[in-house]
């Protein structure tokens, strides 16, 4: 937005000021570039961390050893980064070190492709020493250097790649693709979670069928964690999801055997994610048989149920079809919600039968609910007692 860039281009004069170099940097130049709305915006400055922490007064470290330090101005807070390579990679994942250079041009080198090598002056001048602004007009992903070098450094940048035509629409050069294909089998060298997070952004993105294309044709889909179908061509179907969610119950539904828990424990997902995605996964495999129940509609979410109805519509083509508006509606008219919307409490229950709690209490409870669920009685204290009553004494 106009106020990052304001905020930005206050800081990097101020370095400048005071005798430094300082540009900006990285995802927010190419977004500027494309006439595109940036996501974060960054600054690189010949300035050393201690110094940049000496020239602003709301500074907060950010792994200093990374040089990063992030400048609070005017509420707005922006990455500022020492110019810097990186040391010897020994991993194929993190250089063992970093080295504060003087030049720009150096730390623009360790950058991954071109179209993220731009700089730009406060004055807006792109600075573009690899043909970044030809390959961002053609659309095009290439490395900066020689591209199986730089995927030996750094096995994450293939992943990036890939995810970049997801969220730009653009395309692989040649080059990099072939490197991509030689090197494929490095991803097992790149933590899971940084591989769930690109997965997740490339899912989020306005083309993940190409992104998802492109994972096959890289060879990369094979390499990634556990066994599961990137390749599937049901994901050119899935259309705009805007939300993880459905992408992983739809990665564990194209399996022959969908289990929920061995994807989230393949990918590391969190136990929030995990319980969503069982839910999501158990609702579309009921859909896929039938129209869902009142006990359907009730023990789902409306999210979930509405995710479902779209996911089945893919998965299965010739089931009948509900429209989205009729399962809210469905949703909403139940006559409660959860248990928790029922008017009378365990403690009402207890007096009635004079009775001490015990396992009979949550029992008669989950057969008021189910009672007023199924509307064979309304939810009104002296109603759901008379019912009890009546439904006991006929028991005994
Ligand atoms: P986004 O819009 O997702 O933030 P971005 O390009 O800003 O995209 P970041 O992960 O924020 O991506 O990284 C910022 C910059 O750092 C990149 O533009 C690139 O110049 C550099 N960079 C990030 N990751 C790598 C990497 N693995 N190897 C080399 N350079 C990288
Ligand atoms: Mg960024």
């Amino acid at each position: 937005t106009t106020e990052q860039w304001q905020a930005g281009k206050k800081i990097i004069e101020a370095l400048i000021q005071h005798g430094y170099e300082a540009v900006f940097v990285g995802g927010a130049v190419r977004d500027f570039v494309r006439h595109k709305v940036a996501n974060d915006i960054d600054i690189a400055t010949s300035a050393l961390p201690s110094e940049v922490k000496t020239i602003f007064n709301r500074t907060v470290d950010l792994g200093l050893a990374h040089g990063t330090v992030l400048v609070i101005e005017n509420h707005v807070p922006i990455e500022v980064t020492t110019f810097r390579t990186e040391g010897e990679y020994t991993d194929h994942r993190r250089p063992s070190d970093v080295k504060f250079v003087h030049s720009l041009e150096e730390d623009l080198k360790r950058r991954d492709f071109t179209m993220n090598a731009l700089a730009m002056t406060a004055d807006f001048q792109v600075v573009d020493l690899f043909d970044g602004q030809r390959d961002l007009h053609n659309g095009i992903i290439r490395t900066v250097g020689e591209p199986i070098e730089r995927f030996k450094e750094d096995a994450l940048r293939m992943l990036r790649a890939i995810r970049f035509t997801g969220q730009l629409g653009f395309s692989i050069d040649n080059a990099t693709l072939e490197a991509i294909k030689l090197c494929a089998n490095d991803l097992a060298y790149v933590s899971v979670e940084r591989v769930s997070a690109e997965l997740e952004k490339m899912w989020l993105s306005s083309n993940l069928d190409k992104g998802m294309t492109y994972l096959g044709q890289s060879h990369l889909a094979m390499h990634l964690p556990g066994d599961f179908p990137f390749e599937d061509a049901r994901w050119n179907q899935l259309g705009n999801p805007q939300n993880v969610l459905v992408c992983w119950a739809f990665l564990c539904l194209l399996q022959e055997k969908p289990n929920s828990s061995e994807l989230a424990s393949v990918f590391k997902l969190s136990n929030e994610l995990k319980l969503q995605i069982t839910h999501l996964v158990q609702a579309t495999q009921i859909r896929d048989e039938r129209l869902f129940t009142i006990d359907d509609l009730y023990r789902f979410e409306e999210n979930i149920l509405v995710q479902a109805e779209r996911l089945s519509r893919v998965l299965c083509n010739d089931i009948e079809q509900m429209p989205i508006e009729v399962i809210v509606q469905q949703k909403q008219a139940l006559p409660i919600q959860s248990i928790r919307e029922l008017v009378i409490s365990g403690q009402d229950v207890m007096e009635w039968f004079n009775k001490p709690g015990g396992p009979w209490l949550k029992e008669t409870l989950c057969r008021m609910e189910h009672a007023v669920l199924h509307q064979k009685v309304v939810n009104n204290a002296t109603k759901l007692k008379e019912w009890i009553m009546n439904e006991s004494n006929s028991e005994i």
